[in-house]
């Protein structure tokens, strides 16, 4: 008797860890796909006219994710500082 219990407590305490697994891994997915997609779309919308997030001058830009998380649009000469600070090219 004692061990069937036993047997039983296993199973359902698996079958709660699989399930919380399988739901951060969804939520996990389903953010990154939304990140995407606001890079995706900030990018469009400053496709033209841009100015550079560093010096604000007008500019054709590189876009590079900052240590933040934001998304910074730098112009040729504030490469070096994106690059000094390692931020990601998008
Ligand atoms: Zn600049």
């Amino acid at each position: 008797m004692g061990d069937i219990s036993w047997f039983f407590t296993g199973v359902v305490f698996v079958l709660i860890l699989l399930l919380v697994l399988a739901v951060v891994l969804i939520f996990n997915r389903r953010r990154r796909a939304a990140n995407i997609v606001a890079i995706g779309s900030y990018k469009r919308r400053t496709a033209t006219g841009q100015k550079c997030s560093l010096c604000k001058r007008k500019d054709k830009l590189q876009f590079y994710t900052m240590n933040n998380g934001q998304v910074a649009g730098v112009c040729k000469e504030c490469r070096a500082t994106a690059k000094k600070n390692n931020w990601e090219r998008v």
